[in-house]
């Protein structure tokens, strides 16, 4: 049995445990999803996996640090207590990852730039360079990238890789292809 913690913080979460239950039958593998919000469910539970879906990252870090929550320092944490520790980010997610602005090191090494392609009216849909449907909202847009590139657009870096933390600038949960989400779980078994 396979524990994911997902953030439920802001952004399309109920897509996020939609598609890793489809990812966990593609696998043939059994998966507990754990919502996490406040810090309290992060430590009674057993996770081996983190979600950290999109949404808007100022709203995510004021939720997420409030004192009544802090549950994303006890996600950053629980990330660099064990640097092969698996989490799956989008959108937002990655920002956080990349610029925890917690005072500790970045979760992914790279420069990322918020609502880099424009405003809500500039989101766009693309196939990525390995064919994955790519549905960027508002994205960010990596600049230097000093960790591993996981898949780009046009050449450009969309996806960043350390180890099992997997930053996405796109959404893959709008897509009927789990394959992301297919990784975080394989990262486990
Ligand atoms: N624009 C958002 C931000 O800067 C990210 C958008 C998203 O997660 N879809 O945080």
């Amino acid at each position: 049995m396979v524990v994911v913690g997902i953030a439920m913080l802001q952004g399309a979460r109920h897509a996020h445990v939609n598609a890793l239950e489809n990812a966990a039958n593609e696998l043939g593998i059994n998966i507990q999803i754990v919502q996490l919000r406040t810090k309290l469910d992060f430590d009674s539970n057993q996770i081996d996996a983190l979600m950290l879906p999109g949404g808007e990252s100022t709203v995510m870090r004021l939720t997420g640090n409030n004192e009544a929550s802090e549950l994303l320092p006890s996600m950053f944490n629980w990330l660099r207590e064990d640097p092969v520790r698996p989490v799956l980010a989008t959108c937002a997610g990655a920002i956080l990852l990349v610029d925890p602005q917690d005072g500790g090191e970045a979760l992914i090494d790279a420069e990322i730039d918020r609502n880099a392609y424009g405003g809500q009216i500039d989101s766009f849909e693309a196939s990525l360079d390995c064919g994955f449907p790519g549905i960027f909202i508002r994205a960010p847009r990596f600049g230097e990238v000093r960790d591993s590139i996981e898949c780009t657009l046009n050449g450009e870096v969309v996806g960043v890789r350390r180890i099992n933390r997997i930053a996405l600038t796109f959404h893959p949960e709008l897509s009927d292809n789990s394959k992301y989400h297919r990784m975080l779980l394989e990262a486990c078994i």
